[in-house]
């Protein structure tokens, strides 16, 4: 099997969908693609050849951070062979009441994704243009290396901007411990707009080595662009920027 996460957590780098399917199609492999940060509202990895797609339903599926859940799609084969086996043995059911906040939660996640990615892409056009930060990472960016390939794949570009600041881990950490809008974990897709120092949350366990090798460094932040006004969101992470 081959399995890609596109776009990437937390650098948001893109795998090509159609031409990954066509290589693991000649090896006799089934490509599975984990589409949490699109959503099926923005990128359909099945119609680009994909065998199998999974989904953290607790993130943009349901939307409000309320439960946790999750899916895995694929052709009848694909599901009704490992797949239910697997759940009907080993038991990681969705209860009903999860099932029903999340079916409530996707009647609007079209408008949602629309509006994250809004969202997103001000806020990420805003941090290109502040002094203390080296760089941003966002597919709707011109700046980012695969922006034509996200415009061919996805819709838009998604509500995750990840940005470095120049200092390193402490203006990292100052932009944290300034916020007060933003909500500070590492769970995504929210209505609200979270923040994550991903080199010692999500990815804490790995060696700075292989941390550093795949660009996650001390001064990388991971903003989840929330519905709230992109003004107030810029004007919160402005805070811990400007130092103040
Ligand atoms: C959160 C997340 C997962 C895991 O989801 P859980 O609901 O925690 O199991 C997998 N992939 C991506 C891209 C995620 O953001």
């Amino acid at each position: 099997m081959l399995f890609v996460e596109t776009p990437s957590n937390p650098l948001t780098e893109i795998s090509d969908i159609a031409a990954l399917a066509s290589v693991s199609k000649k090896a006799g492999a089934l490509l599975a693609v984990d589409n949490c940060f699109c959503s099926p509202a923005l990128q359909r990895p099945l119609e680009l050849g994909a065998d199998i797609v999974i989904h953290s339903a607790t993130k943009y599926l349901e939307g409000q951070g309320r439960v946790l859940g999750g899916a895995v799609l694929g052709t009848r084969d694909v599901v009704m062979g490992g797949v239910f086996s697997f759940l009907r043995t080993a038991g990681p059911s969705l209860s009903p009441f999860n099932a029903w906040v999340i079916l409530k939660g996707m009647e609007t996640l079209k408008i949602r994704m629309e509006a994250h990615s809004a969202n997103a892409l001000e806020v990420a056009r805003w941090l290109e243009a502040q002094p203390g930060v080296a760089r941003v990472y966002y597919p709707g960016l011109p700046s980012h290396p695969q922006h034509e390939l996200a415009k061919r794949q996805q819709k838009t570009g998604g509500g995750i901007v990840s940005f470095e600041l120049k200092s390193g881990k402490e203006a990292a950490w100052r932009v944290v411990d300034s916020v007060r809008l933003i909500s500070i974990t590492a769970n995504l897709g929210d209505t609200k707009s979270t923040l994550t120092h991903p080199a010692s949350t999500t990815h804490a366990r790995t060696s700075q080595e292989s941390r550093d090798a795949a660009g996650i460094t001390d001064g990388l932040l991971r903003i989840a662009v929330g519905l709230e006004a992109a003004g107030d969101i810029r004007a919160d992470l402005a805070r811990g920027l400007n130092g103040r």
